[in-house]
């Protein structure tokens, strides 16, 4: 097989999951979107990706997203920031990408914002850190409401919903179970935000189960990173 039939197999192998999930789950196909993070590999494999029908792609290092968002340009993808970020660099993403799923501190908020408020607005998630460790970033579920009333007054930003990355050594379910939780505590504020960005390459399968939206899947898709670019 050439590279791009199996990437064609993986791809038709992870939606068949994904379908079944959402029967299992009782829901409905349209509620899902299917994310290919594409970090670590080349444009090239990411233009195989929008032949075989995806729109869809993320990408979590900004020196890396930068140059390969210019350079497909002509795909009009939808581009999904999922890494952390350096608040120095936030408005430098907020010019290439639609939606960012690792918002997680009010210091982000001015520099993805756009000021007198005339451009698009940028879909945001809020990252919840599941593991009370901070590890893998996302705020505090205790700073969960006072960032979603920051976000919610910062012209420019649509709160769409929350994000997490279950820890290593808990169940996925048991986390995306608490990430849905803070899902209905954002939604007080904002009954618009019904969104959930959950689910990786492993426990995919779970966050469908538990409500997730927006499944951001690398690797299982991909295959494994070969290279930076
Ligand atoms: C890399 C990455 C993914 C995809 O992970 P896989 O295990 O390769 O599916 C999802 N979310 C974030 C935040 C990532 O950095």
């Amino acid at each position: 097989m050439t590279s791009e039939t199996r990437l064609g197999a993986r791809l038709a192998a992870v939606d068949e999951r994904i379908a079944d999930a959402v029967r299992q789950a009782g829901r409905r196909q349209e509620e899902v979107t299917r994310i290919v993070v594409t970090k670590g590999h080349p444009v090239a494999l990411i233009r195989e990706l929008a032949a075989l029908g995806v729109r869809h792609v993320g990408e979590s290092r900004h020196q890396e997203a930068e140059p390969k968002t210019a350079e497909l340009a002509d795909l009009g993808l939808t581009w999904h920031f999922v890494g952390q970020l350096q608040s120095n660099k936030a408005r430098a993403v907020r010019r290439y990408v639609d939606w960012v799923h690792s918002v997680d501190r009010t210091a982000l908020l001015r520099p993805f914002s756009d000021g007198d408020g005339d451009g698009p607005p940028l879909d945001c998630f809020i990252q919840v850190d599941l593991a009370g460790t901070s590890g893998r970033g996302g705020a505090d579920p205790s700073a969960l409401e006072p960032l979603a009333e920051a976000l919610l007054a910062t012209s420019g930003l649509r709160l769409r919903g929350v994000m997490g990355v279950p820890p290593i050594d808990e169940e996925p379910r048991s986390a995306f179970a608490r990430l849905r939780a803070a899902g209905e505590t954002v939604r007080r504020l904002e009954p618009a935000a019904t969104a959930m960005s959950a689910g990786m390459s492993g426990d995919f399968v779970d966050a469908i189960m538990e409500g997730a939206t927006h499944l951001r899947i690398g690797t299982a898709i991909t295959g494994m990173r070969t290279a930076h670019g």
